[in-house]
């Protein structure tokens, strides 16, 4: 639509050496990272990890204490705020009250001296799907259209980088769900980099195209959703993104697959799926998603395909939810392992007291460090 077209422009954010610290307290320890022009990159740790300070870092709000920030090739680290071709959206929006929407909007162009906005309000009306309520005060907007309201108002600058810092934390869930996929549709037609602050995974992974999970000040790992999900290479991230059922093993055979044993069992892990430690021997922790578990009755454990990893169990608890069944399992290979199966026939669920093997494809195992701590 004619209200920007894709920005190619601006090249990508570095963060080199980026630190920060309050006092004796550091609250960014030295980071290098990199947002592709044109991502949507989200930051995402529980609270006080860091996040929230190295965006207003690269809003220009807060000065670091060491490193370099670039907008492409541009050097940005000393520049005020207002220098930058960066606009933020907070979570509190603060629209103008007495202002109608159109000139919330218009604001940021009118403060610059520039007088036929009127195309542009439009267009950015119709990019945030408003374009009903130009007349209408904020306050007789819903909360999730006063937010599109506020990412116009910022857009209508022209920014090369847009940052979120937890915009929909005031919306109810459902609301947000449904302004999650509004941002990435938004983001995705004017092409720009959106770099988003979130302390909810489940938001992180449907919107971004690269999440840098933090934690305690630092990076812990990087990568597209499906990446972190699939292969946590710490247990924070493993446990943040997830329920990941660590269980203790010990490495039996290293290789092509990794053998470990736990609870008196074997089971294999894809050497590409396991950490350097791991490779090494020793003791490991060994995770798989719940929804990766299959489960069958003791009696019927012998219909279990060959070369599947598989523990024994008893269910504790299950719990219909609607989309699957949610079984907890003590085995003695790891003490509550949680496992979600599907479609599953109200007769044919298993009952709390059943004799059970866990079993799924070893392709869909992971092995961590067991050094660490598991949060
Ligand atoms: P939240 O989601 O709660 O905002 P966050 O991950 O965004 O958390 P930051 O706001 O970046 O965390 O804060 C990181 C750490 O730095 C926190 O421990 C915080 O208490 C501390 N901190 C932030 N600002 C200051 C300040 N001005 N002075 C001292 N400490 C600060």
């Amino acid at each position: 639509t004619a209200h920007t077209g894709k920005n190619t422009g601006g090249g990508d954010v570095r963060l080199t050496g980026i630190s920060k610290a309050y006092g004796s307290f550091t609250a960014v320890h030295p980071l290098d990272l990199t947002v592709p022009q044109g991502s949507f990159f989200a930051l995402l740790g529980a609270s006080g990890c860091g996040k929230t300070t190295t965006l207003r870092m690269i809003a220009g709000l807060e000065d670091p204490s060491t490193g370099t920030i670039f907008l492409g090739d541009k050097d940005v680290t000393d520049l005020p705020p207002y220098k930058r071709p960066v606009n933020t959206v907070f979570q509190s929006y603060a629209l103008f009250p007495h202002m109608d929407i159109s000139e919330n909007i218009a604001f940021g162009l009118r403060r610059r001296g520039i007088k036929s906005v009127k195309k542009q309000v439009d267009d950015m009306l119709e990019l945030v799907q408003l374009g009903d309520k130009a007349r209408h005060k904020p306050h007789q907007l819903s909360g999730g259209q006063q937010q599109r309201v506020a990412v116009a108002r910022a857009l209508i600058n022209h920014p090369q980088v847009l940052l979120l810092d937890e915009p929909l934390g005031a919306l109810d869930l459902k609301l947000r769900r449904q302004m999650q996929l509004e941002l990435k549709r938004i983001q995705t037609e004017v092409g720009i980099t959106f770099v988003h602050v979130t302390h909810d995974q489940e938001e992180a992974m449907t919107m971004a195209d690269q999440v840098a999970v933090m934690n305690g000040g630092r990076v812990e790992q990087l990568g597209a959703p499906a990446d972190l999900y699939e292969n946590p290479q710490t247990t924070f991230v493993a446990n943040f993104l997830g329920t990941s059922n660590l269980i203790e093993a010990e490495v039996l055979e290293t290789g092509s697959d990794v053998v470990v044993t736990a609870g008196g069992g074997k089971l294999r892990v894809p050497g590409d799926r396991c950490t350097s430690a791991v490779r090494q021997g020793g003791k490991v922790l060994v995770g798989v998603r719940p929804e990766k578990i299959s489960l069958a009755h003791a009696d019927d454990a012998g219909s279990i395909a060959d070369g599947r990893n598989r523990v024994t169990g008893r269910i504790v608890d299950s719990s219909f939810i609607g989309v699957s069944t949610q079984y907890v399992v003590n085995s003695p290979a790891g003490a509550e392992l949680q496992v979600y199966e599907q479609n599953i026939e109200r007769d044919a669920r298993l009952r709390p007291g059943a004799e059970v093997v866990l079993h799924w494809n070893p392709a869909h195992t992971f092995g961590l460090d067991a050094a660490q701590d598991i949060d």
